[in-house]
């Protein structure tokens, strides 16, 4: 992570420096997706399977909300700068570490990858469940925390869709 002065943090916060590895302006843009998924965050760099993409950081309340990432059940990050833009996906590249609050690539990313993570790995218990359409061919269609029970939305949802649901609800 080369440090320009045309780097600038992500991070609103002037003590949460460049040098202590938080997203830059640099390595990662916000955007728009266009495709109503909403906002998400693109890599502006590649970035090795395995390796550590940034730190990450937010106010810590004591309940969940839009832009908040679990670190345990009474205790949430809220990072409505970065990570809680994050993408989801069934098949996610990225990994958010909730312990270490740290980034970490799960796949070989190239520049213009868009970064997403599976939110069922986070959180137990999501603001609102959806339809996903992220594509892989273990796409869960229907993300819900990972221990809440599917909602009626849901059900409804899975048993409209014509095939074989059986291995998309169970786990
Ligand atoms: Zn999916």
């Amino acid at each position: 992570m080369g440090l320009f002065s045309s780097d600038f943090s992500i991070y609103p916060f002037g003590e949460l420096s460049l040098e202590n590895c938080y997203p830059s302006t640099t390595d990662f843009q916000v955007i728009s997706t266009g495709d109503g998924r909403g906002v998400g965050i693109k890599s502006l760099r590649q970035i090795r399977r395995g390796h550590l993409l940034c730190k990450v950081s937010g106010q810590l309340l004591a309940s969940r909300r839009l832009h908040t990432l679990e670190i345990n059940e009474a205790v949430h990050m809220y990072d409505p700068h970065f990570t809680g833009l994050l993408l989801h996906s069934c098949d996610p590249n990225v990994f958010l570490d909730m312990a270490s609050l740290e980034l970490w690539a799960l796949k070989d990313i190239v520049r213009g990858d868009l970064l997403c993570m599976d939110y069922a790995v986070t959180e137990g218990t999501l603001m609102r469940q959806f339809a996903c359409q992220c594509g892989s061919p273990n796409c869960r269609l229907w993300i819900t925390g990972s221990k809440e029970p599917l909602n009626e939305e849901g059900k409804k949802f899975l048993g409209q869709l014509n095939c074989d649901c059986d291995s998309a609800v169970g786990s």
